[in-house]
């Protein structure tokens, strides 16, 4: 077994850093895959992530098929047409191609509807891989459940391994709710079991995901496979740093600025940041002149039905002149974000990883995180930034007070963060994601042989 695929059931008891290493190019005489179809039936790579359905999973896909590509495994990736304007097939990189689907109408349908249009997706990807010779492709690996039922099918049809990534799971999210938001459904919840049992791998973001995986859906440990994300390690740099971004910008050089930066959701509690700014400023008001707060991202799930929520409670609050909204930027501009924020703030109530976290440090910028999902692996506590227990305003308040009382602490944690960040490169993501492809044709054929003798 390769160094690189990490199997739960091998490493109970141990604590596995990212992977890392150089890539082996064969396992026991199984080659890597030529080509494998991706698939992310409900929102697009080629989407504006940081609103609606495009988050991190958007990005995930967009810099995974990039590395595949460049170590040789050709990704084609398929995704559900949402304008009538999309030509079947677009390349988003040498060695990466997006295949629109048609499964339903092209607007108006929320992701909540479409479990309704798996058939018809599937019916596409057969459609696509018809016109192909057999063999085509060598593996299927589906992004978050929706995906994974396409993918189930898929892969038996064509006597590939499926490789899963749940990105979130309903059952974990169900446990740690915001206060008033809408729980997943129990279809979903079944629908993630039947995955997890067809699922040849599962590839989880941390080993806390891992073992979520275990304890929640009963899955085999020896089929999960740990790999960390990555980030983008030329697009998110110091660059020039904090003074020369804020100039850009238009912040002004010496204020505290809180950022926070994704889908505007419950689910990642922007609230908790105004709440804890409000606070802040009740506490030191000598404050208020020197305190920026940009909110950078668009409404998303069920933040959607109170699209001004966070503007109306930057008024309740007496805030609303500190807090600047911004609606999603590209990553380049984002980086800027980061880099001219005093501290990046993530109070998440769940989170499978949190690239903004990923993201920030890279450029610099400490992170405020709620310590829960993978923002305890992203943000070194203490070091990198600080990690809170629970929701409470007043100890996201305390830690951005030390960001006030203290005028070089950004830096000292932003340089520290930097060297973090660094260990989460998508090149290492790529090969070890490539090695549990290469796992699970292994596996396979092991298991044809053994049924053939
Ligand atoms: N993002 C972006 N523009 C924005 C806000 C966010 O491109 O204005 C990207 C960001 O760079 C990150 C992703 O959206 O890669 C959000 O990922 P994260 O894991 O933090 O959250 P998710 O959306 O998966 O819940």
């Amino acid at each position: 077994m390769s160094q690189y695929v990490a199997r739960l059931g091998n490493r109970r008891g141990r604590t596995l850093g990212p992977f890392t290493g150089t890539p082996r190019r064969r396992l026991g005489g199984v080659r890597r895959p030529r080509r494998i179809a991706m698939l992310s039936v409900h929102t697009s790579p080629l989407h504006q992530p940081g609103t609606g359905d495009a988050g991190g999973m958007n990005v995930y896909i967009v810099e995974l098929a990039k590395r595949l590509a460049a170590i040789n495994i050709e990704v084609e990736i398929f995704t559900r047409a949402t304008t009538g304007a999309l030509p079947p097939a677009v390349e988003l990189a040498p060695g990466v191609l997006v295949r629109h689907i048609d499964a339903g109408p092209y607007e108006g349908l929320a992701k909540e509807e479409l479990p309704a249009q798996l058939c018809a997706f599937t019916h596409g990807v057969m459609q696509a891989w018809a016109g192909h010779r057999p063999g085509h492709y060598d593996l299927v690996h589906s992004h978050y459940w929706l995906s994974g039922h396409v993918g189930w099918l898929a892969a038996e049809r064509w006597g590939v391994p499926l490789v899963h990534a749940m990105h979130t799971m309903a059952k974990v999210k169900n446990a740690a709710l915001a206060e008033g938001d809408a729980p997943e459904p129990a279809a979903r919840v079944i629908g993630e079991t039947q995955i997890v049992r067809a699922a040849d791998r599962l590839i989880a973001n941390t080993d806390g995901e891992a073992e979520e995986l275990v304890r929640h859906y009963e899955a085999d440990p020896g089929k999960v496979a740990v790999v960390h994300p990555g980030v983008n390690l030329d697009r998110f740099t110091p660059a020039d740093g904090r003074a020369a971004a804020r100039a850009r910008l238009g912040l002004p050089a010496d204020a505290l600025v809180p950022l926070f930066a994704g889908r505007i959701q419950p689910l990642k509690a922007p609230d908790i940041l105004l709440r804890a700014v409000g606070h802040l400023l009740d506490q030191r008001p000598e404050l208020r002149s020197r305190v920026v707060v940009p909110v950078v991202g668009g409404p998303s799930g069920s933040g959607l039905a109170k699209p001004e929520g966070l503007q109306k409670l930057a008024a309740r609050l007496g805030i609303a002149d500190v807090v600047r909204f911004r609606p999603p930027v590209g990553q380049e501009q984002l980086a800027d974000w980061y880099r001219a924020a005093s501290v990046l703030v993530m109070p998440s109530y769940s989170e499978s990883f949190g690239l903004v976290a990923a993201e920030a440090q890279a450029c610099g910028t400490p992170v405020v995180a709620a310590a829960v999902g993978g923002l305890p692996v992203a943000v070194r506590d203490g070091v990198s930034g600080f990690l809170v227990d629970g929701h409470d305003p007043a100890d996201y308040s305390r830690a951005l007070n030390r960001f006030a009382d203290d005028a070089t602490l950004a830096d000292r944690m932003g340089a520290a963060a930097a060297t973090h960040a660094r260990s989460f490169g998508w090149d290492t993501a790529a090969a070890a994601t490539a090695d549990v492809y290469t796992a699970a044709i292994h596996e396979r054929r092991r298991r044809l042989r053994s049924t053939h003798v």
